[in-house]
C-alpha cells in the first residue's frame, strides 16, 4: 500500500511543500555548481564540446531543461541576488532564463522586480517588448556599441543598443567599414565594436538557414551571427579574386615545399579519415569526446612552435577542443586576446594555432 495514503491531509499539504522546498534548493545548488563549471570550462576539459552538451548526454537533461539552468547560471552568476530568489521560488527558473539575455547592471533590479509573480507567458511578453521586432521589411545595418567589460562571448547578450547611424538602405556587409569614426557622443573608451543587421526574408532562406544552424550545432551553438558570418565566409571564398590569389599563392608555397602553416587539401584527407572524421581529444580518463560536427584541423605541435604541416603533427579537433588545446600551450591571456581580436573580423580560420 502506498504509504502516502496514510497521511493526513495537513501532513500530505506539509510533506509536499518541504519537498518542493528541498527541489528549490537543490536547483539552486545544481545552478551555482553549473556556474562554477563554466568559469572553470570543465565542461570541455572532461571531453564535451560544450556545457550545453554536457548536460545533455552526461547529466541527461532534455535540451530545454539544460538551456534554462545555464542561462539561469550566467544571469545568477553575475547578479547574486538571483540565486536567493530562486530559492525562495520568487522567479521560476524559466522567468531567470527568459531574463538572462537582458539583465544589465543598470536594469537588473527594475527587470527582476517586474517579473515577479508573472507567468511564463507573461514573461515572454515581457522579454518580447525588451528587444522588439522590426516591422518594416527592410535592410538595416546600424552600429552598436558594447559594454568593454562584457566577455566577448556574452557581447551579443548583453549589448547595448547605441544607434550610431541612421538606417542605411541596402548595403552588403562588406562595405561596412570595420573601424568607422564614432559619431559624436558615443561612448568611444574601450568599447567593442557590433552592428545590428536586419532584413526580411523568405522561407526557403528560413529552411536553409535552419538547416546550416543544425549541421553547425556543435561549432556554433546555433548563433545566428555565426550561422550567418559562416556563409558569407564561404561565399566569399568563392568569389573573392583577392581570396583565390592568396589561396594559388599558398598551393605555390606548399608545392615549392616551404614550411607553411596551411594544410594542403591531401594532408587534410588523410587526417580526416585517420581520425574517422570525428574530434580525436581525449580526457585525462580517456574519455574520446568525438563530436563529428564544427571540426578544426589542428597541429598538435603548433605550428607557431615550429610543427610541421604534415600528417603525423595535424589531427582533427571540434573548435571547443582547440580552443582548449590552444589554452593550455599559450595560456589564457593570449588565446583571449586573440578571440577579442578576430571577432568582428572574419571569424576563426581553421587550424587556429
Ligand atoms: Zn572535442
Amino acid at each position: 500500500m502506498n504509504s502516502l495514503a496514510a497521511l493526513t491531509n495537513e501532513e500530505l499539504i506539509h510533506s509536499l511543500k518541504s519537498l518542493v522546498g528541498d527541489e528549490r534548493e537543490s536547483l539552486v545548488a545544481i545552478v551555482k555548481h553549473l556556474a562554477e563549471f563554466e568559469n572553470r570550462r570543465l565542461a570541455t576539459e572532461v571531453g564535451f564540446p560544450s556545457l550545453f552538451e554536457y548536460c545533455v548526454r552526461e547529466l541527461r537533461y532534455a535540451q530545454g531543461e539544460a538551456f534554462r539552468r545555464i542561462r539561469a547560471a550566467r544571469a545568477a552568476d553575475k547578479f547574486k541576488i538571483l540565486y536567493r530568489l530562486l530559492e525562495r521560488g520568487t522567479l521560476s527558473l524559466t522567468s531567470v532564463a527568459l531574463l538572462e539575455p537582458h539583465l544589465k547592471w543598470n536594469n537588473y533590479r527594475k527587470l527582476i522586480r517586474a517579473s515577479i509573480g508573472k507567468s511564463t507567458r507573461e514573461m515572454e511578453a515581457l522579454v518580447a517588448a525588451l528587444s522588439p521586432v522590426p516591422t518594416e521589411p527592410i535592410d538595416r545595418i546600424r552600429f552598436l556599441t558594447v559594454e568593454a567589460s562584457v566577455p566577448p562571448a556574452e557581447a551579443a547578450d548583453f549589448f547595448t543598443q547605441t544607434p550610431m547611424s541612421e538606417p542605411q538602405g541596402i548595403a552588403p556587409p562588406t562595405t561596412v567599414p570595420q573601424e568607422a569614426p564614432a559619431a559624436p557622443g558615443a561612448p568611444q573608451t574601450s568599447a567593442v565594436r557590433r552592428v545590428h543587421f536586419s532584413f526580411t526574408g523568405d522561407e526557403d532562406l528560413l529552411h536553409g538557414y535552419e538547416r546550416a544552424k543544425e549541421l553547425s550545432r556543435h561549432k556554433w551553438a546555433g548563433r545566428m551571427e555565426d550561422v550567418f558570418g559562416g556563409a558569407i565566409k564561404a561565399l566569399l571564398e568563392k568569389i573573392d579574386p583577392d581570396q583565390r590569389q592568396r589561396r594559388k599563392e599558398r598551393a605555390r608555397r606548399l608545392a615549392a615545399g616551404r614550411r607553411s602553416r596551411g594544410i594542403a587539401a591531401t594532408v587534410k584527407d588523410v587526417v580526416w579519415r585517420r581520425d574517422g572524421g570525428r574530434c580525436s581529444y581525449q580526457s585525462e580518463e580517456s574519455r574520446a569526446c568525438g563530436a563529428r560536427a564544427g571540426l578544426e584541423f589542428d597541429h598538435v605541435r603548433p605550428w607557431a612552435l615550429g610543427g610541421s604541416s604534415d600528417p603525423v603533427n595535424v589531427r582533427l579537433l571540434c573548435r571547443a577542443h582547440n580552443q582548449l588545446e590552444a589554452r593550455r600551450v599559450f595560456g589564457d591571456a593570449k588565446i583571449d586576446a586573440a578571440i577579442g581580436a578576430s571577432r568582428g573580423t572574419s571569424g576563426r580560420t581553421e587550424g587556429g594555432r
